[in-house]
């Protein structure tokens, strides 16, 4: 790293619309936080940023779904996520939050730094507006099929499926989704931000001068700047958000994916007043961390800002991951598929460190890839366990044994090829993991740590001290090789805390404490050595590090997973509870059905069916024949007339060979039955919600 003098790494701020899950930590939290702790422990000048972003769309739907305010949604969500980022041990330098009003100011001041220098272009457009909700549509309130992969659930502003991102214009089928109604197109006014101007600059920036960038990384911005680039609307139509800072904006906020990485500069100056110092000086390596889903945001759009403003550095690397999957299925918080980071931690008390450890050791560097709780407990009882525990435990017991409790002399003259052998392997791990995380590769470096502890293993295996000391009777010089031995091994013990720190930062702690050494020792330069242990120091019994994880607590995880999951199927088939009352469903699940008034135009029996009557229904908009199961409580003649209210959109259904196209709506009491009605008459055909 000689080019720079001090790092900035920022992650992906989270929504605050919902809880963390592990796809989050795997994405961009758990990298961001072993690439800092590791700079961090070479004595760099580092500051690590994050925040909760707390504007969009998706905040707004649901304060309105949930029928609170969007400040009630973001204050709940930023806590929670907040608490579980800390709590997993994410070492953020500050936590912020974008509803800040220093964010609020910066945000502002950057949007009318360009406006003022002539950047936006003032476009009166049409766009989709919902008539029924009288609201624009843009980003998540519309969604449709992505013309590129024919993902039916594409969203406004970007396909999730394959990660383009869209404009409203260019869905097939839109649809609002706060009513589900086709969007009509109306006008409205906005900024847009000109980035075609910039293409031959980011061509020139990104595909000539950082082709060291991740593949993944690197393909997707390739594509899109390939196929060209357009202007973007940088404002909205909403009252949630920073205010466009102009004169005549009322009712108009800046987009979310305008204001959002703005929050990374925010976020510093709330940190420090030396905040200019990062980001304003070339010699500051500026490092994002993200998920696959930003990459166009954060190497397109925002260095496109960025150097339209002019006073900022740009980044020196975006290394963002692929996607984790669950047991072989997309996360997917609508459908509730997602192992919660706030649930694991109350499941999995202070083992945030085997997380720590799965989410690296199967992170998807370069593609998607699989959490599953199988190999959760396989990683933790087999790696963590067998492997790193066990070194270090055979170490510290058969020292308490064999040495007396203290660290054993070195008797150089007696070092032999293995002796020697796993002297050079300490310093060889050393320079292979810092030059796996330099480079943003901590599957490998992680790899290396653990296989480092494999060798001590080996090691011990093939010194056997336990046999060693049966002979100390007969030869007492033995006693030098048992301490040679046990000497190399805790001097590697003391490595394994170094290295093991930046991604499993309570296990080296808990590894200080058996060694009683305090948190300098930590500092990367000292590793690779073997003199970090000084001979005759006393030492604390050994804990255990990890404990096995029983096949019984995977069971239930698995079941967790699975009794969570939403699907139509399962609600419509949970039994009621001694009330009647059915298990609650969210708002989606009533907004499916469409309910109408009607009249009844006839009513007759059916034939060899006591309980049935044949209805024909007035929709207004059409004639329906209803099969209803109401004949032994009404006298057909008596309710030709009647408004009711019909399940307009109930899947036909064939009753004694008449197909039913609906239901009428009932209340009972003690087996008696009366119609819903509205209270006043109104045109058949009304919508009821
Ligand atoms: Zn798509």
């Amino acid at each position: 790293m000689p080019d720079f003098n001090r790092i900035l790494v920022t992650a992906a701020l989270p929504y605050a619309n919902g809880p963390l899950h592990i796809g989050h930590l795997a994405g961009c939290y758990i990298p961001a936080d072993i690439y800092t702790r590791y700079q961090r422990a070479r004595l760099r000048d580092i500051k690590f940023i994050g925040g909760s972003d707390e504007h969009g769309v998706p905040i707004t739907i649901r304060a309105l779904r949930e029928g609170v305010s969007p400040q009630q949604v973001v204050d709940k969500y930023h806590t929670m996520i907040k608490d579980s980022l800390f709590n997993m041990g994410i070492s953020f330098d500050i936590y912020s939050r974008t509803s800040n009003p220093v964010h609020h100011k910066t945000a502002a001041d950057f949007f009318t730094k360009l406006y003022d220098a002539g950047l936006f272009e003032e476009k009166e457009t049409e766009q989709y507006f919902d008539e029924k909700a009288n609201v624009f549509l843009a980003d998540r309130y519309i969604t449709g099929t992505c013309p590129v992969c024919a993902n039916p659930n594409a969203y406004g502003d970007q396909c999730e499926r394959c990660g383009t991102s869209l404009s409203p214009e260019q869905l097939i089928d839109p649809k609002s989704t706060l009513s589900d109604a086709v969007p009509v197109k109306k006008k409205t006014r906005h900024w847009y931000f000109p980035l075609q101007q910039y293409e031959a600059w980011l061509k020139e920036w990104l595909l000539e001068g950082h082709k060291e960038w991740k593949n993944n990384v690197y393909g997707q911005c390739k594509s899109w700047l390939d196929n060209g680039l357009q202007s973007r609307a940088m404002t909205r139509d909403s009252n949630w958000g920073i205010k466009v800072p102009l004169p005549d904006a009322e009712g108009k906020v800046l987009y979310v994916w305008f204001d959002a990485p703005i929050g990374y500069i925010s976020a510093t100056k709330e940190l420090t007043a030396d905040w200019d110092k990062y980001w304003c000086q070339q010699d500051t390596k500026l490092v994002h961390f993200i998920g696959k889903d930003n990459i166009v945001f954060h190497c397109i759009i925002f260095p496109a800002m960025l150097k339209a403003h002019g006073d900022f550095v740009l980044p020196d690397n975006v290394p963002a991951n692929e996607f984790l999957n669950i047991e072989g299925d997309k996360v997917s918080t609508s459908r509730n598929w997602a192992v919660w980071v706030h649930e694991y931690l109350k499941d999995f008390p202070d083992q945030q460190d085997v997380l720590r450890y799965v989410l690296c050791s199967n992170a998807p560097e370069t593609k998607d890839n699989d959490f599953t709780w199988k190999d959760f407990q396989d990683r933790n009882n087999s790696e963590l366990v067998a492997i790193f525990g066990n070194f270090i435990n055979r170490a510290l017991v058969l020292m308490h044994k064999l040495c007396k409790g203290k660290v054993p002399p070195l008797h150089a003259a007696l070092l032999d090829e293995k002796d020697q052998g796993l002297i050079s392997e300490i310093a060889k791990a050393k320079l292979s993991i810092e030059t796996s995380i330099e480079q943003y590769r901590f599957r490998d470096a992680l790899f290396e740590v653990i296989d480092l502890a494999r060798k001590g293993n080996r090691y011990m295996q093939e010194k056997q001290p336990w046999i060693l000391a049966r002979e100390i009777e007969e030869d007492p010089a033995k006693q030098q090789l048992i301490d040679n031995c046990l000497h190399l091994c805790l001097q590697l013990t003391a490595n394994l805390a170094i290295f093991v720190n930046p991604f499993l930062p309570t296990t080296a702690k808990k590894i200080l404490h058996m060694l009683k050494v305090v948190d300098k020792m930590l500092e990367w330069d000292n590793g690779g050595k073997i003199k970090l242990l000084s001979v005759g120091y006393s030492l604390r019994a050994p804990e255990l590090l990890f404990r096995k994880i029983e096949d019984e607590e995977i069971v239930r995880q698995v079941e967790k997973l699975n009794s969570g999951k939403i699907n139509t199927e399962t609600v419509e088939e949970k039994k009621p509870d001694q009330h009647g009352t059915k298990p609650e469903i969210v708002f989606d699940d009533f907004g499916k059905i469409d309910l109408r008034t009607g009249i009844i135009l006839s009513a007759s029996k059916v034939e060899k069916a006591d309980k049935l009557l044949k209805l024909e229904i007035d929709l207004g908009f059409e004639k329906r024949t209803i099969v209803s199961g109401i004949a032994m409580h009404f006298n057909p003649a008596d309710i030709i007339g009647k408004q009711v209210i019909v399940v307009a959109n109930l899947a036909p259904r064939k009753m004694r060979g008449i197909e039913s196209n609906g239901m009428i709506l009932m209340a009972e009491t003690e087996g008696k039955l009366v119609f819903v009605q509205p209270d006043s008459a109104i045109p058949p055909g009304s919508a009821v919600s």
